[in-house]
């Protein structure tokens, strides 16, 4: 959400960025993990392009591995060409939206209330639109900056970067050259902590390591037959127990390396003890607030069920609830295990 009310006197690219995230979010641009379903990213990234060309710049459009899957790249040349180009990079598509959960439609772009509204609003429409405001202010005022700015407007960050930078950087290294510094999404949460003396402290974490991640699909059997009549083994009633068991399941305290460091950092700057081998380590981590929940994943697997589906008439029990169970499975205990630390 991009706030609209601005104390002091709005720069052109200020006046702009509104307009343009909410013009952003029109685009449906939902990536639904399947080619087949996913859309939007070529007009988005055309778009793009018209945005950028108005005010001068050369644009190159790129599909990246199959057909709508639209990347956009714009550099704007620096004073010092010995210098190494720094990139700025954003995603257009998004995760998808049911209208029906939305007090606003998704894909509306309203501004009300001081906010702009909709799917993408905050990742990373938001930013998209102060990248290309700040691009197109840039070259209409002829700013020079000190070196290299490349644009990048990507497909498919949503779904793994497949047919997005992961393609590109396979397939097109040209649109890299001179690149030695990139920034994009998630450059810095910041965390407020309690200090001992009563006052706060705000904290900038650094992504150390990442958590893995599975999905997986689990399928019960049994035996198809009428509603109406006993039976022992429906389908459902097995995948509704094993995914009831699975995900209420606690899987054991785990602290990697990374994270027993930031922990320790992170008990220096509040003066609470977050001993790794504690017992009340989680007790303890509430009081971090919001970021719990995200430290807390950090301590052990995780495993939460978000699909489900069986059956195809209310009167029929099926034989097989398929597809039936996807799950985030992230193995914290995994060397490459996520931990925010302290800056
Ligand atoms: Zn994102």
């Amino acid at each position: 959400m991009a706030t609209t009310s601005r104390a002091h006197q709005p720069s052109r690219a200020e006046a702009e960025v509104v307009d343009l995230v909410s013009r952003l979010i029109r685009f449906d641009t939902s990536n639904t993990g399947d080619l087949a379903t996913t859309r939007g990213e070529k007009e988005c990234a055309e778009w793009v392009a018209s945005q950028l060309q108005e005010v001068g710049y050369e644009t190159t459009y790129v599909e990246s591995g199959a057909p709508g899957r639209g990347n956009l790249f714009a550099r704007l040349p620096g004073a010092d060409p010995d210098r190494g180009a720094l990139m700025l990079h954003g995603h257009l598509d998004v995760v998808p939206a049911e209208p029906a959960d939305w007090s606003v439609h998704p894909f509306s772009g309203a501004v009300e209330d001081g906010y702009v509204w909709g799917r993408g609003a905050v990742d990373m429409k938001d930013m998209v639109g102060m990248m290309i405001a700040v691009a197109r202010r840039f070259k209409a005022e002829g700013i020079v900056p000190p070196r290299d700015l490349v644009f990048a407007f990507l497909a498919d960050e949503e779904a793994g970067g497949t047919y997005g930078s992961h393609w590109l950087v396979q397939h097109r290294p040209d649109l890299f050259d001179g690149v030695t510094e990139a920034v994009g999404e998630v450059g810095g949460f910041s965390l407020t902590v309690p200090r001992p003396d009563g006052t706060e402290r705000r904290l900038y974490m650094v992504e150390t390591a990442e958590k893995g991640l599975g999905w997986m699909r689990l399928t019960a059997k049994g035996r198809a037959g009428h509603g109406s009549f006993l039976h022992e083994e429906n389908a459902v009633t097995i995948l509704a127990q094993a995914v009831a068991r699975l995900g209420t399941h606690t899987f054991p305290l785990v602290v990697p390396d990374s994270v027993a460091e930031f922990l320790t950092a992170a008990g220096e700057e509040t003066g609470l003890d977050f001993d790794p081998t504690s017992p009340d380590l989680e007790g303890t981590l509430a009081k971090l607030g919001s970021i719990a929940r995200i430290v807390g994943a950090t301590l052990r697997d995780t495993a939460n069920p978000t699909m489900l589906d069986a059956g195809y008439k209310a009167n029929v029990i099926p034989q097989t609830a398929e597809p039936s169970w996807t799950a985030g499975f992230s193995p914290v205990a995994a060397p490459s295990s996520n931990a925010p630390s302290t800056n």
